[in-house]
């Protein structure tokens, strides 16, 4: 074992990755990076021979070192089965000029389950590895997609249990009834009267109180995170780009060592560091395409060097892109100022109290690896409808901005680098925005009535996600103030 990870506010502190899992978050506030990014021992031409789960190994193995091979592999057998509704799990479809990377084919139909189906077996197995004897509480704030993502990944997953909170009156039906029928003895849903912040808060403040930690500990239990910002979710991300590029190689699409670009529709940054560290262990990658929503901050800090939180937030009908403040993004920031964590911490604290922060022109330059655009609501409705025309291929609102950045970025600079656009939601998951794009005539019709139309007109089969809440009685009733919350998980824990 020789990878130790540091925080990216502390170079002192210096934890294993099953411990880094297990902590989420580093006590200082900063982000754990490993202290250096390993090279694939594998290439290329190897890769291109390989299924997704062996690919998987040789990738996770480089940075989770301290989990031996038998742990790794168990760990991404139980992830990547028949959860999944095809053998391929990132199947590559070519519409338009760009191959499409469909990250959703698991059981809630969007990118999250490919992090979070593996995260609760490689977070039981680093609490053994470090002799943790409390089950595991997982608590969740969400606005909608990654709570059910969670749920699914941690259901009657042996020594945890998973709490959910979301705002009552803040997501979207489907969402709700995904969540609200979730099987499994371990979980829990839980509405709040309040919004996506209040939910995020309060469950921020019962991960800081060191009373209830102790009440907890006295009982048997602790609280972890299943946040985006826990390494545990960021390496499985890397890889499906591996993989993405090994299938072009096998498919005799690419020649080896050619470069690609891959172009990603960005909210908290996690999605497209993946890539930015795949490129950095060796896999061939020119351009990272960074998309946004009509929250464009990502697209003006990689214009300006400035980051700035300053503005007004908007609602869009790519919710899960709908962030200011990218968390990700930190781990970038520490990079390219050469893993120096006093300069990245001053500039963090200046996020906190400002709401903004300026690079240096040296930083600035480390970032040309990046390319920075995005799209409108009225840009992204139309790519939807464009693309449909054009190939009758559906695509969902968030894999649409990462569409409509792709072609202006070919606009702008006539490079044909071919190009990997990663798809992170079925349009099954966002169908009424999808078919109003198509035809504002459907906006007249139900929910389920779209899902029909949907399969229809894009002659894909419903997804089993879908079909199974058609149906599905609903398990969790439970609605509660925002000061109520801690009350709420005592009495899940009976404590
Ligand atoms: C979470 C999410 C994103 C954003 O991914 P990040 O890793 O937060 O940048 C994009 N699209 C969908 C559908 C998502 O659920």
């Amino acid at each position: 074992m020789s990878l130790f990870y540091n925080s990216t506010r502390d170079n002192s502190v210096k934890v294993t990755a099953s411990q880094a899992i297990l902590k989420g978050l580093a006590s200082d506030g900063g982000l754990f990076v490993p202290e250096k990014l390993p090279k694939f021992d594998k290439t290329m031409a190897d890769f291109s021979k390989m299924s997704y789960r062996e690919v998987a190994y040789e990738v996770m193995k480089l940075l989770l070192d301290d989990f031996t091979e038998e742990e790794l592999k168990n760990c991404i057998n139980r992830a990547y089965d028949e959860k999944f509704d095809t053998d391929e799990f990132t199947p590559l479809v070519k519409a338009d000029g760009a191959y499409y990377l469909e990250l959703f084919h698991g059981s809630t139909i969007a990118f999250k389950d490919m992090a979070l189906s593996i995260l609760p077996h490689l977070l039981t197995t680093s609490a053994k590895k470090n002799q943790v004897k409390n089950d595991i509480v997982i608590l969740t704030a969400t606005s909608g997609d990654t709570g059910k993502a969670a749920l699914a990944g941690f259901a009657d997953v042996e020594g945890t249990k998973i709490i959910v909170f979301y705002p009552k009156h803040g997501v979207s039906p489907i969402q709700e009834k995904q969540m609200v029928t979730q099987k499994g003895k371990n979980t829990y849903v839980v509405g709040i009267e309040g919004n996506f912040d209040d939910a995020q808060t309060g469950v921020k403040k019962m991960f800081n109180d060191a009373e209830l930690a102790s009440e907890l500990d006295a009982k048997g239990f602790q609280f972890s995170s299943a946040n985006s910002i826990n390494i545990g979710r960021l390496v499985p991300q890397i890889v499906y780009y591996v993989y993405a590029y090994s299938r072009l190689l096998a498919n005799g699409e690419i020649s080896d060592g050619e470069e690609i670009n891959c172009v990603v529709p960005t909210g908290n940054f996690g999605n497209i560091l993946a890539a930015f560290y795949a490129k950095n262990m060796g896999l061939p990658v020119k351009k990272l395409i960074c998309a946004s929503n009509d929250n464009k901050v990502l697209f003006d800090f990689f214009t300006t060097g400035t980051y700035d939180r300053n503005r007004d937030f908007m609602l869009t009908s790519s919710p899960s892109m709908d962030i200011l403040i990218s968390s990700n993004l930190e781990r970038l920031i520490y990079r390219i100022a050469g893993n120096d964590s006093a300069a990245n911490a001053s500039l963090m604290q200046s996020l906190r109290e400002n709401g903004k922060y300026e690079i240096t022109a040296q930083m600035k330059e480390a970032l040309a690896d990046f390319y920075g655009n995005y799209a409108t609501e009225a840009e992204d409705a139309a790519q939807i409808k464009k693309i449909y025309e054009d190939t009758g291929y559906v695509i969902d609102t968030h894999t649409a901005v990462a569409s409509k950045v792709y072609d202006k970025y070919v606009e702008e600079t006539g490079d044909k680098t071919k190009s990997v656009i990663a798809s992170t939601a079925s349009p099954f998951k966002f169908t009424r925005s999808v078919m109003n794009a198509i035809d504002p005539k459907y906006d007249s019709k139900s929910d389920f009535e779209l899902v029909d139309e949907l399969s229809k007109i894009a002659n894909v089969d419903v997804p089993q996600a879908i079909e199974d809440i058609r149906s599905a009685a609903v398990l969790h009733d439970r609605v509660c103030e925002v000061n109520e919350m801690p009350a709420v998980v005592k009495d899940i824990l009976n404590i």
